[in-house]
């Protein structure tokens, strides 16, 4: 399903279920069961932006495969949104009294309560706390793949807040990646064409793609297994083409929510020591990373601040380095 919005804030928002869009001398055409719909006139495209309903980085990655969605390709060059090199005064992240609540029939569930917290550019910051204490509630807000119920989030010195679900889009795939600990991978694609799909996303032309996607995979250990399928690899390899994919389009922002949840210690051990490369390579400007994990070891070793979250509140605040 997909929600059409005219650019610049038009009053009206529909959305489509059996429409056929077609796109005709730079005009944007509706038409239902072969009707045009009478209440709509063609609209300039430079002013239209289409997005799947839902935003999820699956929606992210799924609307680059959808064929309905693909005029998007084209529509979303001519969005207004603005450079997300914004001034962020030394901030990648600041977080100002930020709630997310739930509620469930009479129950509140505050699953993230008031919290405020800054994430300085380039810093490595670990988000630690039991089960069901917030964790992955908050990054996802941070991520700006949910909206809090009150509060604000900036990042890179953007508030979340004013961007349209497309301008989201738009930011996380050109700022922010982001690593889970289920991988996410699409099981139908080759390790090459889930690393490809945030530049196809970003509208990279298809020439210039495939050395940025044998870059990422070459960076991450994976150049031989270019045409595998997920299905094909193990667990570590398939988060590292996770992270590859998370990376391709050079985001100043890594967000992982427990990366080393799915592997053996070992494995585990590998992939912390590819997102620390991330966080400072050897060579080329590094990276911010927040990292959930309930591993308090990882978090001593890797991060340079520990902030533990206890029933959607901060409890403790670690400086490590
Ligand atoms: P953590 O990642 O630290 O394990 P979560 O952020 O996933 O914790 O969840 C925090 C709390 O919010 C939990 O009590 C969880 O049940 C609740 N929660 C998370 N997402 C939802 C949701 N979509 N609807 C209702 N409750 C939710
Ligand atoms: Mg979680």
């Amino acid at each position: 399903m997909c929600n059409l919005r005219p650019g610049g804030g038009s009053p009206y928002f529909m959305t489509i279920h059996f429409f056929m869009i077609i796109i005709k001398q730079n005009r944007v055409r509706f038409c239902h069961f072969g009707k045009s719909w009478p209440a709509l006139q063609p609209i300039p495209r430079s002013r239209v932006n289409l997005t799947l309903s839902n935003p999820s980085p699956a929606n992210d990655l799924f609307r680059a495969r959808n064929s309905c969605v693909k005029p998007l390709h084209v529509t979303l060059r001519s969005m207004n949104v603005r450079d997300a090199a914004a001034s962020a005064n030394g901030f990648a992240i600041r977080a100002e009294q930020v709630s997310r609540h739930y509620k469930m029939g009479e129950v509140l569930i505050r699953a993230v309560n008031e919290i405020s917290l800054e994430v300085a550019a380039g810093e490595f910051l670990a988000l630690l706390g039991a089960s069901g204490s917030g964790k992955s509630t908050l990054l996802n807000l941070m991520a700006g793949l949910d909206r809090p119920t009150s509060g604000a989030i900036h990042a890179l010195g953007r508030d979340l807040a004013t961007m349209s679900s497309e301008d989201l889009a738009t930011h996380r795939n050109r700022t922010i990646g982001i690593v889970f600990q289920s991988f996410q991978l699409l099981p139908r694609m080759t390790l090459e064409e889930n690393v490809e799909l945030p530049l196809r996303l970003g509208e990279m032309p298809r020439s210039e793609r495939p050395a940025h996607v044998r870059e990422a995979l070459e960076r991450v250990g994976l150049a031989a297994r270019t045409r595998h399928r997920p299905t094909e690899l193990s667990g570590g390899e398939q988060q590292r083409a996770a992270i590859a994919r998370a990376l391709v389009n050079q985001p100043k922002i890594l967000l992982a929510d427990e990366p080393t949840g799915n592997l053996d210690t070992k494995t585990g051990e590998e992939i912390m020591s590819l997102i620390a490369g991330i966080h400072r390579p050897p060579s080329g400007p590094g990276r911010t990373i927040i990292m959930v994990t309930h591993e308090r070891g990882l978090a001593e070793r890797y991060a340079d601040r520990i902030v533990t979250l206890s029933d959607g509140a901060i409890s403790r605040e670690e400086r490590l380095r």
